[in-house]
């Protein structure tokens, strides 16, 4: 174990009113967890953790602490915080992939996360803990977000997100990458560019039962963009098929020879 830590976790003084937890967006119960990990307690303390913030691994790693826990701690007064974001990395980091998540048994209801950045991956793990069947959706190909494609490597190793992952399929949790949430304009020009750079497959799913992405999109999107995207290679040949199953439809075409298909997922909401 890093003497750092053990050292950094003795100075704390566990105040009766901890100024460091006042300070903290999520009110991470820090001296609890420092008295539980002093205690030898490890899982104790990494379940505090999670429990109040499935991100407590990064978190202790991109949190601006100065700010928050670490600028709040009363020794800092006296020119040292206790170094909280190492204890709680140290204890995140090593609890992580022992960590067993609680899930109630499936309640049969299905949920759809857009997007694979922190704010998807937390609620989709405390979804799956109350027992939905969540499925994840990113148009990336890797989970994150900005945790992914935003913050390099130094300060956030990639490799965490793999856990995460690992993670989030451990309990259930289904990742549908490189799918494009929408279908106005923009959804079909990012569909379009995502072919012609040689994606085989591309995805649409929309809320709606026509291709407009919001209100600001009331053309008829659905039957020109459709045909805009068809005659968009001369040399495919297209075909397109369209069937309706109660409140859901799906449109799909296919496109000859390359084995390229656009799909396109329609449900009414509401
Ligand atoms: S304010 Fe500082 S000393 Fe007090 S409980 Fe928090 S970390 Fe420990």
């Amino acid at each position: 174990m890093a003497v750092h830590v053990i050292n950094e976790a003795n100075r704390c003084l566990n105040c009766k009113k901890p100024m460091c937890m006042q300070a903290c967006p999520i009110h991470t119960p820090i001296p609890m967890m420092i008295k539980a990990f002093k205690k030898e307690n490890l899982n104790e303390a990494g379940e505090m953790l999670f429990e109040n913030n499935p991100m407590s691994m990064i978190c202790s790693l991109v949190c601006n602490h100065e700010n928050q826990c670490e600028g709040h701690c009363v020794l800092d007064r006296k020119g040292e915080p206790v170094h909280i974001s190492s204890i709680e990395n140290y204890v995140s980091d090593t609890y992580f992939d022992k960590m067993q998540i609680p899930c109630q048994p499936k309640n049969g209801k299905k949920v759809a996360v857009i997007g694979a950045g922190p704010a998807g991956i937390t609620i989709a793990i405390l979804l799956a803990k109350k027992g939905y069947g969540v499925t994840i959706f990113d148009s990336r190909d890797k989970i994150g977000g900005v945790l992914q494609y935003g913050i390099p490597a130094f300060s956030l190793p990639k490799s965490i997100l793999e856990r995460y992952k690992l993670k989030l399929r451990e309990i259930g949790i289904k990742i549908r990458p490189n799918t494009i949430i929408g279908m106005g304009n923009s959804a079909m020009d990012v569909a379009r560019t995502a072919l012609r750079k040689g994606s085989r497959h591309v995805t649409l799913y929309a809320r709606g039962l026509t291709s407009q992405a919001s209100d600001h999109e009331k053309l008829p999107t659905q039957s020109w963009m459709a045909r805009s995207w068809l005659s968009s290679g001369s040399r495919w040949k297209s075909m397109m098929t369209a069937r309706y199953l109660r409140r859901f439809s799906l449109m799909r075409m296919a496109i000859r020879p390359e084995w390229i298909r656009l799909r396109c997922r329609f449900r009414q909401i509401g």
